[in-house]
């Protein structure tokens, strides 16, 4: 016979853990104990003698996203079981930290497991669940709170493959699983404890041009764009958005073109290997996207995040191939002609520190795909000393470790000196870079002042925001009731991640403008408000050009979220040509290749702005060009 506990009581023991947490300095995660926590099943026995409330709790605590609930059944001082039963974590990142944090708390009989590398915050929240839920049983958290140990390994190996990746994120993965399928031996080192660098994180959509399934698709030759259809016309639309002063190519983008041409192919070959695509189509009333063609189950909807764990598994369970994780690599193997013949690398403990692997990879060729460098703060002083001091809301591994390498190799830097995007991210990071479609409003500064236009150019006006000192650096998106339920279920693009931040308190709510303005010291709040409407009731453009305004309506209040424009990745990066071989000056330049030494994804920036186009989709360039150098390395070796 089980029995719930009051309310009362639950939210006394999950306050009083929470104290006890943050005393302990251990509470990086937010513990809830509000209204909305769940039924706190008690144990079938009333208390013993020594107090404990032996059974099965289910407890939640704030991870990444949302909330992550956690059941921890603990008896006679033993946690039995410990499983995450529900969390709508990153696919591809929160989820690796669900599957695997709670076994290792059981193994342990701690809560004071290391981290998974990669997923912090997840792992975090469901230490914070567990200790819920010991204290809820009347445990001590010393109790369950020994230190965890990680494996010193202090062994040398040496592995010979034709092709040794650096790095399994977006075009790691792609290039590594594409070189498996041509025939190739192939190892991979990733310095975190889980695949996936920045893909989990991208939207899903995937310009897969030229690609047979959009042909198919367009029964009656009006159902895609015709530049969805053919690379030329496809190249032609970007071409327009060439800067003459950073073209070397005179308008032909050799770069993209192979990128692109490429991910049509990558696509329909991604079908082939069980990686799947949303429906297609512009369907009565609800998914109106249109014919970009997303990942399934669709965009923002963790569709890169599942095609990137299918391909991580393809990796790995594929006789020839392999991912060695907590493997770091440190430097590249050169012959006396200069030549890369493989690399060293080192095993790693969750907070970095060498943990005594040494390994040596001898290959045929090596290719870097271990990303930007937007997290190593001496590089964003080098190439972007504008950005010094913001934060990056990017993969926490992108640190510049390849481009250091191919430096050290002989290679250079290319694409310095452009502006770098931003996007939308809530005060505490989580993503909102849709949230100016799902969420019609405006978004207004440290006065409350309107910033202007955020619907045309979103990333680069996000950007310039945060650059620019008269915004105060405080920012709040405003917007009205009527915008509340898209904010939760975005129909148009299929997906309800932002739904997170009402349960994250971060929408908050005030009965009038007046009260707004005054509570959080945004005196131009009222005007910015006015002046939108009036544009939205003429129909005309409001002074900053911004058509379509939306009508806000204050008659039931006013929503406000605090929001931070944040940068998100580099595009500067290494010389390379458009085969993907890593190059000692720009192709433009005639560059000279680095024999045995390629590249692909934002280890060489922004293949974009090689081609004298602004920054636009590292994930599509990084999965079309890896996809089209691992065809490159297949015909060289
Ligand atoms: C938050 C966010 C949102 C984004 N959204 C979009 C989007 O919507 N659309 C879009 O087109 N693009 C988007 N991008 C950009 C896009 O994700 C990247 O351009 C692309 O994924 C880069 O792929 P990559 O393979 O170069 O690097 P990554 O995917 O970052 O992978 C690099 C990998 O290398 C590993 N690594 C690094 N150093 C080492 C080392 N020394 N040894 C071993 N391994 C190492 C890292 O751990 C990581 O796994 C987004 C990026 C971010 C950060």
């Amino acid at each position: 016979m089980s029995k719930k506990i009051s309310r009362r009581s639950f939210l006394k023991g999950a306050a009083a853990g929470a104290a006890t947490l943050a005393a302990a300095g251990m509470m990086n995660a937010t513990v809830f104990a509000d209204g909305e926590a769940e039924a706190v099943e008690v144990p079938a026995t009333e208390a013993n003698a020594e107090g404990h409330r032996d059974g099965k709790y289910m407890t939640k605590a704030m991870g990444h996203e949302d909330y992550v609930y956690v059941s921890t059944s603990i008896f006679d001082g033993v946690i039995t079981d410990c499983k995450v039963v529900s969390h709508k974590e990153t696919i591809g990142i929160g989820n690796y930290a669900c599957a695997r944090i709670p076994k290792a708390i059981v193994a342990n009989q701690s809560v004071n497991v290391p981290n998974l590398r990669g997923c912090s915050t997840t792992s975090m929240a469901i230490k914070v669940a567990v200790m819920q839920a010991i204290q809820l049983a009347g445990y001590e958290l010393t109790d369950f709170f020994g230190a965890v140990a990680e494996e010193d390994v202090n062994a040398e190996e040496t592995l010979d493959v034709d092709v040794v990746v650096v790095g399994a994120g977006t075009a790691g993965l792609v290039a590594a699983a594409k070189l498996l399928d041509l025939g190739k031996k192939v190892l991979v080192v990733e310095k975190r404890g889980i695949p996936g660098g920045s893909m989990a994180m991208t939207y899903s959509g995937v310009a897969a041009i030229g690609a047979p399934t959009l042909s198919n698709y367009d029964v009656d030759g009006k159902s895609t764009q015709p530049y969805n259809l053919d690379i030329d016309a496809w190249i032609a639309l970007l071409n327009g958005m060439i800067k003459p002063e950073m073209d070397h190519y005179e308008g032909k983008m050799p770069f993209e073109r192979v990128a692109y041409a490429k991910l049509g192919e990558a696509a329909e070959w991604f079908k082939s290997i069980g990686i799947g695509f949303m429906t297609l189509g512009s369907f009565e009333g609800e998914v109106t996207y249109g014919t970009t063609m997303y990942l399934a189950p669709g965009c923002y909807m963790g569709g890169a995040g599942y095609a990137m764990m299918a391909l991580a598994q393809r990796i790995e369970k594929h006789p020839e191939g392999e991912i060695k994780y907590m493997t770091k690599m440190t430097e590249l193997i050169q012959d006396e002609s200069g030549k890369v013949t493989g690399i060293k690398a080192v095993g790693v403990k969750s907070n970095d520190e060498e943990n005594g692997y040494k390994l040596t990879v001898n290959a045929k060729a090596v290719l870097l795909s271990s990303g930007g460098f937007a997290r190593n703060a001496d590089m964003i002083a080098e190439y972007y000393p504008d950005y010094v001091g913001k934060f990056f809301n990017c993969c926490s591994a992108s640190t510049g470790d390849g481009i250091q390498a191919g430096l050290a190799a002989g290679s250079a830097m290319e694409c310095i000196g452009q502006y770098l995007p931003g996007y939308l991210s809530s005060s505490t990071y989580f993503e909102l870079a849709f949230i100016h479609y799902s969420t019609p409003g405006i978004m207004v500064n440290k006065s409350g002042d309107s910033v202007g236009n955020i619907m045309s150019g979103n990333h680069e006006k996000m950007a310039k925001c945060k650059l620019d000192p008269a915004n105060g650096d405080e920012f709040w998106y405003v917007f009205d009731e009527n915008s509340a339920p898209s904010t939760k279920n975005y129909l148009d693009y299929g997906f309800n991640t932002y739904e997170a931040m009402y349960n994250r308190g971060e929408v908050l709510h005030y009965d009038t403008v007046e009260a707004a303005a005054e509570e959080l010291n945004l005196p131009g709040l009222a005007a910015a408000i006015e002046a939108n409407n009036a544009a939205a009731l003429a129909g005309t453009k409001d002074e900053f050009g911004r058509g379509n305004c939306p009508y806000i309506d204050v008659f039931q209040g006013i929503n406000l979220i605090k929001v931070d424009p944040t940068f998100y990745l580099t595009s500067a990066g290494l010389c390379a040509d458009d085969a993907g071989h890593v190059l000692k000056a720009p192709m433009y330049e005639g560059g000279e290749a680095i024999s045995g030494l390629y590249g692909a994804g934002d280890v060489l920036g922004s293949i974009e702005e090689k081609d004298g186009k602004q920054y636009g989709m590292g994930f599509d360039c990084g999965m079309g060009f890896g996809y089209a150098v691992a065809e490159t390395i297949a015909a060289e070796i």
